[in-house]
């Protein structure tokens, strides 16, 4: 049993569709797949009817921006929702990508890399969840940056000239409420870019205590050190531990489908429902 438990389709910033995706998983062998779009279920009815045509077993997923101690963590919530309050969450997150668009296009502007909305717009098309991928591309497609990569690493991620802060939800509530809305909360690349310095072992063991179940340890973005020590740690913990590769199409190299897979008893813990929603 092969499961690849954190994907992305172009219903957030992957560039498959989520019928593509659930279609490349088959032909990669794959017996289980999860969608988990950035703060949108958008992509989860088309995936999961893809899934059910081509034979494989599909977990409804997202993975929800957070902040803590003012670094971006991101969570998982494994068959989460409906559920009022988290989807008025994701609503004011979604919102907020779009409400800083401006102004990070007038940064870049005045850095003498002009780029209209419509641009933006173009490459966001397919997604319920308009961000800095998309100004990404659209640096792109104008030949300022070579990738994705390069765009967020000089100009847009946390810090560069190019970063506009928007409304992020504060984890311990995102927690509470993907338990609230039926769903299992594993934290996504626990250890990757600038979140190891603020989820300590001590951090990790206080949100295990408030409704945590699981991290993702076996992410493209841990090395050998982080992945033995994050195993070691969820093991004293009690919480689950998980494997994906956080796959995003042509949108992010090293992160092939596949490429990390979830233990199959892990997988059949996450994919019980829990009141039976989804
Ligand atoms: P936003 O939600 O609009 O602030 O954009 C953040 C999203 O951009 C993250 O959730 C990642 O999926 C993506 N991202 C962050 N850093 C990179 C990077 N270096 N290359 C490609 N995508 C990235
Ligand atoms: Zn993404
Ligand atoms: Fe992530
Ligand atoms: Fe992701």
């Amino acid at each position: 049993m092969k499961a690849d438990l954190h994907t992305h389709s172009n219903k957030s910033d992957g560039t498959d569709t989520p019928t593509e995706l659930v279609h490349k998983a088959a032909a990669l062998g794959l017996d289980m797949v999860a969608l988990a779009d950035h703060d949108s279920y958008a992509g989860l009815d088309e995936a999961a009817a893809a899934a059910d045509i081509a034979g494989i077993g599909f977990l409804p997923s997202i993975e929800i921006s957070c902040r803590y101690a003012g670094a971006d963590v991101h969570l998982l919530g494994y068959r989460a929702g409906p559920d009022d309050d988290l989807d008025m969450e994701l609503a004011k997150a979604r919102q907020s990508r779009v409400e800083r668009l401006p102004e990070m296009l007038r940064r870049l502007a005045d850095a003498g890399m002009p780029i209209t909305a419509e641009e933006v717009h173009r490459w966001a098309r397919t997604s319920a969840a308009q961000g800095r991928p998309h100004v990404a591309d659209a640096m792109v497609a104008r030949g300022y940056v070579e990738n994705r990569d390069q765009a967020f690493g000089d100009w847009l991620g946390d810090g560069r000239p190019g970063y506009v802060p928007r409304y992020t939800i504060d984890l311990s509530r995102a927690i509470r409420l993907v338990v609230q809305a039926g769903g299992r909360p594993v934290i996504a690349h626990p250890w990757a870019r600038r979140t190891a310095a603020v989820l300590t072992p001590q951090v990790l063991g206080r949100l295990a205590e408030s409704g945590l179940v699981g991290i993702e340890v076996d992410h493209p973005e841990h090395d050998r050190e982080a992945r033995i020590a994050l195993r070691g740690l969820a093991g004293e913990l009690g919480l689950l531990v998980t494997g994906s590769s956080d796959y995003h199409g042509l949108g992010k190299t090293n992160n092939a489908l596949g490429c990390e897979t979830t233990h199959p008893e892990v997988v059949e813990v996450l994919a019980q429902p829990l009141r039976g929603s989804r």
